[in-house]
């Protein structure tokens, strides 16, 4: 702590986005280019080193948060860049799209602004890149044992770069035709430009990880006889087996999942496609589903053109101050929050509430109507109170000829055979089932992330990617494994959405 009054002095003060009317002509990040770095130092000062650093314990990496606040504040930027990749492999990825739950927690949140973490995270890691401070790091010697490791997201990657760099002989299998899993084909690029995926990518291949893409485990290799190949295997297969909305109607052209829909967007940025197929240009679009792979759809839709977009969320409109009762400091609380993509919508002048907001709260899908055609033109939603009960008199249509269904993910998917072929078990929820120290019921086989934890966030996946290569390197070294595992239990319930 350079400044021991910096945070009596100093206002929080974030990265500014762009203008809506500037980035929504565009797909690049939203944040203004270049105004992060200046802001840093300062703002690093306003972390008081209190002592009990919250903020380190609801970081599911263990981030540590107040070394690396202190070695900005001194701007010894190098030794900052290893104490954050020390716990980190990807903190360019987490520094832009974590909620940072360790900002809720935060000891100066209890009655003031937090500090900016995340923000901090992602210029101590920019800069890394920018000055040399992240090499590869090879192995000095290789173990001779091998591991596959089966799906590229950010689980998947963390892992393999964990075991590379133990020194074992690591390839990643991956069914799409790229690496990055969801952060490549399900977020926008203009929340994280790929630019930033293919240098941590660039990284990993000079270290040795090698990369097998296009390939389905369990349809193009048999998994069974892939574990035979390898000393171990890791699944990393994400939970892409998305929900569907049973109501009538749901049969009608142009209702869409959102991972049916990003997907392409994401295509047409990587130069694949000119437009994508089902580009909401000119369209009314309803996006179905208040979370964030909803704001996707939303910010994607804007950018396409839409005539107008509204989001439903089934949950009614939260406070904006904290609930001391129900979700004290230093928990994550469910806040309404202004993310980007609903800046955006607000703009486009179609939002339907007064605050200029194109979320409607406590809003349940009745059923889609449409035309001659069969094509969908009306969704019919109720409003609902806080037991989900319809509130009489208050059913309504909103024009809809684009819906987007953004309702979560149950878990891995169960059509490619790899989870027959291994003879896999799964828990009740549909999930991987394992032990404590992420082995399944087949010897030698591993799970994490999002096939194992159920759907999650990117921090979880790098803390869970992590853990599994620890797990791992011990059971093919026979003894403890000098790999670092991310602190915590795993079975910790999440303090963030
Ligand atoms: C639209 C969207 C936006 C999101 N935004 C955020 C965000 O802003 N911040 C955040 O923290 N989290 C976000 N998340 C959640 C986050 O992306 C996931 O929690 C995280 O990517 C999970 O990582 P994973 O590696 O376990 O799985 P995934 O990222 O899903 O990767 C799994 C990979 O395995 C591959 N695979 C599957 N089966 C096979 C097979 N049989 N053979 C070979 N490969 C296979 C898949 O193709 C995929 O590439 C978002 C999720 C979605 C859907
Ligand atoms: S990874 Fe997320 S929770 Fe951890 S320090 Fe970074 S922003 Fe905070």
């Amino acid at each position: 702590m350079a400044d021991p009054k910096g945070f009596l002095t100093t206002p929080r003060r974030e990265w500014p986005r762009r203008p809506v009317e500037e980035r929504v002509r565009d797909w690049d990040e939203m944040y203004v280019p270049g105004a992060l770095l200046p802001l840093i130092g300062p703002q690093a000062d306003r972390c008081m080193d209190c002592g009990v650093p919250f903020c380190h314990e609801a970081c599911p990496l263990g981030n540590l948060i107040p070394e690396w606040n202190d070695l900005v504040s001194r701007d010894d930027w190098r030794a900052a860049a290893e104490r954050l990749h020390a716990t980190n492999n990807f903190p360019e990825f987490t520094g832009r799209l974590c909620p940072a739950p360790c900002e809720a927690g935060c000891v100066l949140a209890i009655n003031q602004p937090a500090v900016t973490i995340k923000n901090v995270e992602c210029a101590i890691a920019d800069r890394a890149f920018e000055e040399g401070f992240a090499p590869p790091a090879p192995p000095e010697r290789l173990s001779g044992r091998t591991v596959a490791v089966i799906g590229s997201g950010p689980t998947g990657l963390a892992a393999a770069q964990q075991l590379t760099r133990a020194g074992h002989t690591v390839a990643v299998y991956e069914r799409d035709d790229r690496i990055g899993g969801l952060m490549r084909y399900g977020i926008p690029e203009f929340k994280m430009e790929k630019r930033h995926l293919e240098r941590r990518i660039g990284q990993m291949r000079a270290e040795g990880t090698k990369f097998r893409t296009g390939t389905a485990v369990g349809r193009d290799v048999d998994a069974a006889a892939l574990r035979h190949r390898y000393d171990a295997v890791v699944i990393a297969t994400g939970a892409t087996a998305w929900r569907e909305l049973p109501v009538p109607g749901r049969g009608l052209t142009g209702i869409h999942q959102a991972m049916e829909y990003l997907p392409l967007a994401n295509r047409v940025c990587q130069g694949d496609l000119e437009v994508s197929p089902l580009s909401a240009a000119g369209r009314h679009v309803v996006i179905v589903g208040g979370g964030d792979t909803g704001a996707d759809c939303l910010g994607t839709a804007v950018r396409e053109g839409a005539a107008s977009v509204t989001q439903l969320d089934i949950y009614g409109r939260p406070g904006t101050e904290r609930d001391e009762d129900a979700e004290p400091w230093p928990t994550y609380p469910r806040l309404y929050r202004l993310s980007a993509a609903h800046e955006e919508a607000g703009e486009l002048g179609t939002a339907p509430s007064a605050d200029a907001d194109a979320r409607l709260f406590a809003a349940s899908t009745l059923r889609f109507s449409g035309d001659a055609d069969g094509r969908v033109r009306w969704l019919h939603l109720v409003e609902v109170d806080a037991e989900r009960r319809a509130v009489p008199g208050s059913e309504r249509a909103l024009p809809a000829d684009l819906v987007l269904l953004a309702l979560g993910f149950s878990g891995p998917d169960r059509e490619d055979g790899l989870i027959a072929q291994l003879g896999l078990e799964l828990e009740p929820r549909g999930t991987l089932a394992r032990d404590v120290g992420f082995a399944t019921n087949v010897p030698g086989v591993f799970a994490a992330g999002d096939a194992a934890r159920g759907q999650s966030l990117i921090v979880w996946a790098i803390a869970e990617g992590r853990a599994v290569a620890a797990a791992v390197d011990r059971h093919l070294t026979g003894g403890a494994s000098r790999l670092p595992a991310p602190i915590g239990p795993y079975d910790r319930p999440m303090t963030a959405p």
